[in-house]
């Protein structure tokens, strides 16, 4: 007898227990029926298709069924587990995230000038603005970029022409390397590039990062400082080359082109900007590098989606503000480290997500976020409203209600009245201390 004549399992609910029962039924038919025409089942998962057969020419196909089968019934078992009844149904019929269609950059007819422009992706400055706010005071502040980005990594002693020289080998070093390990080879440079021999006259020739010492340096000993980076090989290369161009050609500074800059091996438009913006104060274009690009397309800033960095360059500067042009990079590279990770997105935090403003939000993750927002957020609401007169008595409020998680009207009994005969210190001296747990108990009672 073939296998597909044995009695079909039951599937409805693969558990363990039904797991077990099948081994034990195949066990069972097998040793019955004898083994010589049956074929081995060694997986489970390969073994049992979606009506109950053994069919193994379709086996890749039965077993994504039976695969996501199982994980819709592990998903329902821990809503049921961890939820009651009503907070199940209301995870079922939970709306989805408050999503705004957006329309993307396009071509218009501008109705005055009856010429064609590129209007902005709808509700963009409103995405812009939150963004620098969360870059500023919220889950984004305090990146690597604001740090260590290559902007700050010039030496603020150096002279000028060093400093320029230090942003754009910075910018040079940094292609496929974190900001952080940039930072360490940027300080070896500038703190370890041996000096070149002293020119009649001078006694000693400093060490550090500076034309005369990159033309000097060996190319393994410059090779060995700047290990730490990516593709520090290239780099090494470049670096040599650079130094004899800018020698050579430029007078012993950098470029001060955007046409100059990319000359240089190495180089390309995005370093170009970024350069000619830091070192010279001059922004002819945007820095875009794979966090601008890939934030923005995540956004659905460019329809079609834009394939490369230069693509997603030429269409930002099509519409956006020139006045931004610079901060964008800064503003997005940051919100890249932070919080629109490239792995592990912390869309629970993003305000866009919350706003229903991404369409790439992870729904998940802004549902909890909207639930520890609203209750973060009626906490405050009360502390407003008992304290408003306060700023001090505001902090303080919210303090009290985080560390004791109280009621609310407990705590405006607390508060009309302060503690100071029950703790002992005079109102001056703390006037801003809450009372402990045990007080607040004992007011009210309990203890
Ligand atoms: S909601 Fe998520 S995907 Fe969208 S911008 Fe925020 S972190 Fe990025």
């Amino acid at each position: 007898m073939s296998p597909a004549t044995s009695p079909p399992p039951q599937l409805r609910r693969i558990t363990r227990s039904s797991l077990a029962r099948f081994a034990y039924q195949s066990d069972a038919t097998s040793s019955a029926q004898g083994n010589a025409t049956t074929p081995q089942i060694t997986d489970i998962e390969d073994a049992i298709s979606g009506d109950g057969t053994t069919d193994t020419t379709t086996r890749k196909r039965k077993r994504a069924v039976v695969s996501a089968s199982i994980k819709r019934e592990a998903k329902s078992a821990t809503i049921k587990k961890e939820k009651g009844a009503a907070e199940e149904e209301e995870e079922k019929s939970a709306p989805t995230p408050n999503r705004r269609a957006r329309k993307p950059a396009r071509k218009i007819i501008d109705p005055d000038t009856k010429t064609a422009i590129v209007a902005p992706p709808s509700d963009w400055e409103e995405m812009y603005d939150l963004v620098k706010e969360m870059r500023l005071t919220g889950p984004a502040k305090d990146a690597a970029v604001d740090t260590m980005g290559c902007e700050r990594l010039a030496l603020p002693t150096a002279s000028p022409r060093d400093q320029r020289l230090h942003t754009l080998v910075a910018l040079m070093l940094s292609s496929q390397t974190k900001d952080t390990t940039n930072a360490v080879a940027m300080r070896r440079l500038q703190t370890e590039l041996p000096s070149h021999a002293p020119e009649a006259g001078e006694d000693v020739a400093p060490v550090g990062l500076n034309l005369e010492n990159l033309l000097a340096v060996d190319p393994a000993k410059l090779n060995e400082l700047i290990w730490i980076v990516g593709f520090h090989n290239n780099k090494t290369k470049y670096l040599k080359q650079t130094a004899e161009i800018l020698r050579d050609t430029w007078g012993g500074d950098i470029p001060d082109t955007i046409a100059g800059l990319t000359s240089l091996p190495g180089v390309g438009p995005k370093m170009a900007h970024l350069c000619l913006s830091s070192a010279w104060g001059r922004t002819e274009g945007i820095g875009v590098d794979v966090h601008v690009h890939r934030i923005t397309n995540l956004w659905g800033w460019q329809q079609p989606a834009s394939k490369t960095p230069e693509e997603t360059r030429l269409a930002l500067q099509s519409w956006l503000p020139r006045d931004r042009w610079r901060e964008i990079n800064w503003l997005l590279v940051g919100f890249g480290q932070k919080v629109c990770l490239p792995v592990g997105r912390r869309c629970g935090e993003c305000e866009l997500g919350l706003r229903g403003l991404c369409k790439a939000a992870d729904r998940g993750k802004v549902n909890q976020g909207r639930k520890v927002r609203e209750e973060t957020a009626s906490l405050k609401v009360e502390q407003v409203k008992t304290d408003g007169d306060d700023e001090d008595g505001l902090v303080l409020k919210e303090e009290y209600i985080k560390r004791e998680d109280e009621d609310v009207n407990a705590l405006d009994m607390v508060f009309s009245e302060p503690p100071k005969e029950e703790v002992g210190v005079k109102e001056e001296d703390s006037p801003k201390q809450p009372p402990s747990k045990r007080q607040t108990r004992r007011r009210r009672g309990l203890i």
